[in-house]
């Protein structure tokens, strides 16, 4: 990759559609040829496809690439570091640690490296605040960046790192106690801080700027994360593999994504979707020639936005992610029904203490409903008929009362889970 100069990353969020598409292509080439040429992994992957790299004409050739699965990233990481690596000279990023697994990760240069930083700052930038801002960021061990340089320290503002594993009482204390410019948390973590202080904590200030990534939004979060913090909250879409893929924009219109960062498909039965219908994310890096991944399957399900962003960026735009793709309703017709849809839906049941929809199989589908004092047989009624709508008729709907649901372990909450073999987990 060429040196990198911070100015050029951050005014990229100026450029013309016609500079964008220029980039992204010549970008998606280089990543190519050279992953062909360097990376095991690809060298034998393109080689036992009989692809040769002639075949790679226009930016739509990359549809003819296989796929790389994180499965793949898992059993074979090394064969995708580029020849001649040196691993102690380069920084990591590392999924979120799992009890007796050892967390996947993968290698970047520093100067890779300070390309994601500079395009996060870019996202913070894009929202009115400097480089000298303040910043409390509550991360997964793997992800926390080396301590600050010296010209870092003098350059930028106060940075501060917490871990998620902290307790939420700590993340509450760390935020409180600096009150920086810029929060940047997984919503989880964000909702929890937002739940201590409706039983009485206080924050004592407002930031300027709140970042939330991991999951899907529901109206009814955004609403209460705006009482807790003060602002509304920005939706990043960010992955530890790649980085910030997306992030709202400030005119609230769309996810902007960050074309120097990744190359974004979204595919239905492997074909591009037209904008507004939902499609699994498929990502190629384009700022990491250290361990490329290309069209790497994410599992999550997004749409593009119709129409270009009323805010002026001329970038591609996302109009939503809508939840991981084991999180969604499949259609036995085809197509799936993302997370978000269907939290529309249910979050309107003020008589349901919690709930969690279940497909069991093709077509049939379970609710489990924590009930309040106030469900009756109505309510339960009208569930199964806006579901059955909502997938088309072509999936039976049962509502079964319980007293709590059963535990998953995860921070998120799993209000929709699909148990049925999918593309993905077949
Ligand atoms: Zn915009």
């Amino acid at each position: 990759m060429a040196k990198i100069h911070p100015k050029d990353i951050l005014d990229r969020a100026h450029w013309s559609a016609r500079q964008i598409a220029k980039f992204a292509e010549s970008r998606l080439h280089q990543v190519i040829e050279r992953a062909a040429q360097h990376v095991p992994f690809y060298e034998k992957r393109f080689h036992s496809h009989g692809i040769k790299l002639r075949d790679i004409r226009q930016l739509r050739d990359i549809s003819i690439l296989p796929f790389t699965t994180r499965a793949d990233l898992q059993s074979e990481a090394d064969a995708f570091l580029a020849r001649g690596t040196v691993r102690e000279s380069c920084r990591r990023r590392a999924a979120a640690a799992e009890p007796g697994v050892a967390a996947p990760c993968v290698f970047l240069s520093p100067d890779e490296y300070e390309t994601i930083r500079l395009i996060e700052r870019r996202i913070v930038e894009g929202h009115g605040l400097t480089g000298r801002h303040d910043r409390v960021a509550i991360l997964p061990e793997g992800l926390t960046p080396p301590p600050p340089t010296w010209l870092d320290s003098m350059l930028r503002g106060r940075r501060y790192y917490v871990p998620t594993s902290e307790t939420t009482l700590e993340h509450l204390h760390v935020i409180s106690r600096v009150k920086p410019d810029c929060v940047a948390a997984p919503l989880w973590a964000l909702s929890r801080i937002g739940q201590e202080i409706r039983k009485g904590k206080t924050l004592g200030f407002q930031p300027r700027l709140l970042l939330s990534w991991g999951e899907v939004m529901r109206a009814s979060d955004r609403d209460t994360l705006r009482e807790t913090f003060g602002i509304p909250p920005t939706d990043v879409y960010t992955m530890w593999e790649l980085g910030p893929v997306a992030a709202e924009c400030p005119a609230r219109d769309g996810l902007h994504v960050n074309f120097d960062l990744v190359h974004v498909e979204i595919l239905h039965n492997d074909h591009p979707v037209n904008p507004g219908e939902p499609g699994e994310v498929v990502l190629t890096s384009l700022a990491n020639d250290t361990m490329p991944l290309i069209r790497y399957r994410t599992g999550d399900v997004a749409s593009w936005k119709k129409g270009p962003c009323k805010c002026g960026w001329q970038g591609p735009v996302l109009e939503g992610v809508h939840g991981r793709f084991e999180h969604s309703v499949h259609l036995p017709g085809g197509g799936y029904v993302g997370t978000r849809q269907i939290e529309h839906i249910l979050d309107q049941f003020t008589n349901v203490l919690a709930y969690r929809l279940v497909q069991i199989e093709p077509r049939k589908v379970e609710i489990l409903v924590v009930p309040t004092t106030l469900f009756n047989e109505r309510t339960s009624a009208m569930m199964r008929s806006k579901c059955v709508e909502l997938f088309n008729q072509q999936i039976g709907v049962e509502v079964k009362v319980v007293d709590e649901l059963p535990i998953v372990r995860s921070p998120r909450r799993h209000s929709v889970v699909c148990k049925i073999k999918t593309p993905l987990t077949a």
